[in-house]
Parts: C-alpha cells; sequence; structure tokens
C-alpha cells in the first residue's frame, strides 16, 4: 500500500479510503485531494452526460443520411474519447474499473443498435 501525506498534519498515512490519521484524525476519503480526483470527477461526469449528447445527437440527425453521418461521428468519437482504456490510471479499485467497463459497453452498445436501427430505416427510404 501506498503512503500518502496526512492533508491536515503532514503525517503519513496509508492511501486507502477510510484510513484515519493517528495523529490527526483525518479519515481519507473517495474523492480525497488526491491531484487524480478532479480528473476522475471529470470522467465520470463526461462518461455519463456525453453518451447522452450522442443520443439526441443520433436522435436529431437521422432526419437524412448527411447529418447522419456527422451525428455516427460525433458518436464514435464520443466512445473512443470516454473509453475507460483511455482512463485505466484513473481508477483505484478494480470495482470502478469494472463499473465504468460494464457502463461503456452497455451504453455504447444501445447506442450502436439505435444507429444500426436508423441505418436501416434510411437504407428503405
Ligand atoms: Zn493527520
Amino acid at each position: 500500500m501506498k503512503l500518502i501525506s496526512c492533508p491536515e498534519c503532514e503525517n503519513q498515512i496509508l492511501e486507502r479510503m477510510g484510513t484515519i490519521c493517528p495523529k490527526c484524525g483525518h479519515t481519507v476519503g473517495y474523492f480525497n485531494e488526491s491531484e487524480k480526483r478532479p480528473k476522475y470527477g471529470k470522467f465520470f461526469a463526461l462518461s455519463v452526460f456525453l453518451p447522452f449528447l450522442s443520443f439526441l445527437i443520433i436522435i436529431i440527425s437521422s432526419i437524412n443520411k448527411i447529418s447522419f453521418i456527422f451525428g455516427v461521428i460525433f458518436f464514435l468519437y464520443v466512445a473512443y474519447k470516454s473509453c475507460p482504456y483511455l482512463h485505466k490510471e484513473l481508477f483505484i479499485t478494480k470495482f470502478e474499473g469494472i463499473f465504468f467497463w460494464g457502463v461503456w459497453i452497455l451504453v455504447n452498445s444501445l447506442l450502436l443498435s439505435m444507429i444500426y436501427n436508423v441505418l436501416n430505416k434510411l437504407a428503405l427510404v
């Protein structure tokens, strides 16, 4: 286990969540001041918000083939950018990694099936 200095008193304590500093009683929390955490929060927000945006853009752009191509490009870009593989250094616990991979795979397979349906529809028009 890695040691960090306690943000309150600089005493060396374990980095693990829930560790209580024996000197001052500071508890290491989930969103503690580690420099990874702000990035992590941002990633978390993005991985929820961006697929939603993709969803809206796919719906709006499905009115015709040309705009739909742009919608799909946007989707691919977002899927790539929010891929947990690119952000794996942000995950502290194994659970977080599994969780984000699960969400990513689920959301993107839903969006892909949506794209597939729209493609079928557009091909018929
Ligand atoms: Zn302390």
